[in-house]
């Protein structure tokens, strides 16, 4: 069985670093908010580009986080609208209304799975405080038209970075080309914990020290509360890990483009639309390869008998699903086409060349 992401072989591929680093961890008695999670955010900010990097709990938390923030620095405030991809995970629309915050969904460019530039405009009214980017399965999403549009309306530019670390637009990091970004470093994503973790990336100083505070109980400082805080903090197991992987990720984002590659010039079956590779390759890392077919159940059963696991990002859309259900009666035809039709191959930097070849053959001959 050619496995959708085996985490085991990625991990392992990094044993005897990570092994000597959880066993430091260990041994030094300092679990919470130590040395090893203050080496990873300034790991991390240098990696980005970003003035300050600040860990979290995980990636829902990070972009919960920075709304919150801007709503204690007065910038946002309860009601405001925020502008986000209709085509999205879920945890980018709860970052939104848990903070109580509307969410104004704006369709996709099908060709990209992006937030459509084109149609943001038309919905940005009086109470319009940001654009919520997320760069979905690790394409960035961010042009000169959004660009120009936060500007000209003064809108927070944020981006949802959980799958698309690594990726860049003209040498630009994502996670540095608005306000602030969330990070998720879930064990699948391309920078992946061995547990839960994420993370929060600004050049804004007050921003950032908001954010710690308020992960942090609300509190600058020991038992002295500003807020009302929560507790969200990056362990230090999981950032004595994550500094090791880091350093592997341009590496890894290299296997997983060139297997894209593969996938976009060799899959050849009229059945299938392929995702399309962009001209600007470091645009992408390839977080998920995401392609399109009428009958994906018939495809996916096909797959599996020829021993290939697939999965499906995501089965069903954000404004359909019951925790939402004053929105069911929405209707978002391209993005609810894509979550028909959608299905994910099997995308990882330990995929060995046999087993490329192995998937581009058989869905040749489906
Ligand atoms: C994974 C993911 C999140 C949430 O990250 P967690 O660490 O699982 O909380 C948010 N947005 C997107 C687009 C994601 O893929």
């Amino acid at each position: 069985m050619i496995n959708f992401l085996n985490l085991q072989k990625i991990n392992l591929q990094h044993q005897e670093e990570i092994e000597a680093q959880l066993l430091q961890t260990f041994r030094s008695g300092w679990y919470i908010l130590g040395q090893e999670v203050k080496t990873f955010e300034e790991d991390l900010s240098n990696y980005i580009g970003s003035k300050h990097a600040i860990g979290v709990a995980n990636g829902l938390d990070a972009l919960r986080l920075i709304l919150r923030a801007y709503m204690e620095m007065n910038i946002i405030q309860e009601g405001d609208e925020i502008i986000v991809p209709a085509n999205t995970y879920i945890a980018s629309i709860l970052a939104i209304t848990e903070n109580n915050l509307i969410p104004i969904l704006v369709e996709p460019d099908p060709l990209t799975f992006n937030i459509d530039s084109t149609k943001i405009e038309e919905k940005i009214t009086s109470k319009t405080k940001a654009i919520l980017l997320v760069h979905l399965y690790g394409q960035i999403s961010f042009d000169e038209k959004i660009q120009e549009l936060a500007t000209k309306y003064q809108l927070k530019l944020i981006e949802d970075n959980a799958q698309a670390v690594g990726s860049q637009w003209r040498g630009i990091k994502s996670g540095n080309l608005g306000d602030a970004a969330g990070f998720s470093f879930y064990p699948g994503k391309n920078l992946g914990a061995i547990g839960d973790g994420g993370a929060v990336t600004t050049n804004d100083d007050l921003l950032a020290t908001t954010i710690r505070a308020i992960a942090n109980y609300g509190s600058e400082k020991k038992y002295i509360n500003s807020y009302l805080g929560i507790n969200s903090r990056l362990d230090e197991i999981q950032a004595a890990v994550l500094k090791v992987k880091l350093k592997y990720l341009d590496a890894e984002n290299e296997i997983r483009k060139a297997i894209a590659k593969r996938y976009c010039t060799e899959i050849i079956n009229s059945k299938i639309i392929l995702p399309i590779y962009p001209q600007e390759e470091l645009t992408h890392n390839w977080h998920l390869f995401v392609i399109q077919t009428s009958d994906r159940n018939q495809l996916q059963d096909y797959l599996k008998q020829s021993g290939i696991e697939t999965l499906i990002h995501y089965p069903i859309p954000p404004h359909l699903q019951k925790c939402y259900s004053d929105w069911n009666n929405l209707s978002f035809p391209i993005t609810e086409k894509i979550h028909q039709e959608v299905v994910s191959l099997p995308m990882s930097p330990v995929l060995t060349e046999e087993e490329v070849n192995k998937i581009i053959e058989t869905i040749n001959l489906y």
